[in-house]
């Protein structure tokens, strides 16, 4: 009997090859529940794969079924006293719903323009940049809860929201199996289309008018990460892989007797690391051991320079952490989230 099996390199952006015997486009609400069940409630779910290390070499493909998310539809809910509710289906790719924010007039969403990935992934690891959180605007996920076999509403507050993480973060990375499959977010956006916040970062604020636009400042960020990032599809990756590290004030205080040029911010009453300064610190910008390196244009960006498995890939992450962990005494946490076919499934 032949079997099938598919490829999955197109599905992540780091281009690894990554098998599996079951693949499943969800295009309907309707169809969730009954691709579940059928999984037995183990099951791996995709956005655009710009976040995922997929590790099932040919020769052990994922035993459960994947499922990409291409749940559509963006509508606007209600609209009390300046606010707006816009709930947008988990399969709209993320940049193109930032624009159309921005088209309608909304504001909230201009600094988290040029993020690749869809929007039902947005809530996973918080995205963030340019001093924004997608937590600060987001007023509940609704998602389907594979334990209690029903879709559920989740408000902010219990999404467990913290720096590049959430409630539905911690479930993955315990496990390449999914808990929950986010089917739409909404969104609580101002309609009051002035007093725009510059974004306190030097490299955008250089390059804005005051009293910049939504426009405006979604385009300076698109522009800037444009420089600052290696082309996504001339260097497949999955941007920063490892986590800014946040540490209490005593560590603080020996990282600075010991390296007075280290970078720290401040950072919620605590404080954060650069990772990318850690590491070109220890000579990896542009280091590469067979064909993954981290990027001469930015430290903090691991690249799959051709056809590398995941065996490499996190081979070559251990190098950079034990080395950082070595001068430094601090522990990178890799960011993206490891997909294995070892694990459970
Ligand atoms: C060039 C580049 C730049 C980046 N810059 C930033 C940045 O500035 N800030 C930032 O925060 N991130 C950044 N990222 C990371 C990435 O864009 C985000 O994490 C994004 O939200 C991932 O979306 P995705 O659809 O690709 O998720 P995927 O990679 O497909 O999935 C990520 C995780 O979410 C789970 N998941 C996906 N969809 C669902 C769903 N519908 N229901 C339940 N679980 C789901 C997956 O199982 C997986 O565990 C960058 C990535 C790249 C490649």
């Amino acid at each position: 009997m032949t079997q099938n099996i598919f490829n999955l390199k197109r599905f992540n952006t780091l281009g690894l090859n990554a098998y599996c015997r079951n693949l499943e486009i969800i295009e309907k609400e309707r169809d969730v529940k009954t691709l579940i069940k059928d999984s037995k409630n183990k099951f791996i779910i995709l956005g655009e794969g710009s976040n995922v290390i997929l590790d099932a070499p040919i020769e052990s493909p994922f035993k459960v079924p994947v499922f990409i998310n291409k749940l559509k539809g963006i509508t606007v809910q209600k609209n009390p006293n300046q606010r707006v509710i816009v709930r947008c289906g988990a399969g709209e790719n993320w940049n193109e719903f930032v624009l159309w924010t921005l088209k309608n007039k909304y504001r909230g969403l201009e600094c988290l323009a040029g993020i690749p990935g869809s929007v039902g992934a947005a809530p996973i690891q918080n995205i963030g940049a340019y001093g924004s959180e997608v937590c600060d605007v987001i007023e509940s996920v609704h998602a389907y809860d594979v334990n209690r076999n029903l879709a559920v509403n989740i408000s902010n507050k219990d999404c467990a929201f913290g720096y590049r993480t959430s409630v539905f973060k911690n479930q993955t990375s315990r496990s390449s199996l999914s808990n929950f499959v986010i089917l739409s977010v909404e969104f609580s956006l101002s309609a009051d289309w002035k007093n725009f916040k510059t974004p306190d970062y030097a490299s955008v604020k250089n390059i804005l008018p005051s009293n910049p636009t939504g426009f405006e400042i979604a385009e300076a960020v698109q522009n800037i990460r444009k420089k600052k990032l290696p082309d996504l599809t001339a260097f497949p990756n999955v941007g920063s892989f490892f986590i800014n590290p946040v540490i209490d004030n005593a560590r603080a205080e020996r990282l600075r007797s010991k390296f007075s040029n280290i970078p720290i911010m401040t950072f919620n009453g605590y404080f954060k690391l650069s990772a990318a300064w850690l590491i070109e610190s220890c000579g990896f910008r542009g280091a590469k051991f067979k064909n993954v390196g981290m990027h001469l244009k930015h430290a903090l960006v691991l690249v799959n320079y051709r056809d590398s498995s995941s065996e490499d890939i996190l081979l070559f992450a251990e190098k950079v952490k034990a080395s950082v962990k070595e001068k430094f005494d601090v522990n990178l946490k890799i960011e993206p989230v490891i997909l294995s076919s070892s694990e459970k499934s």
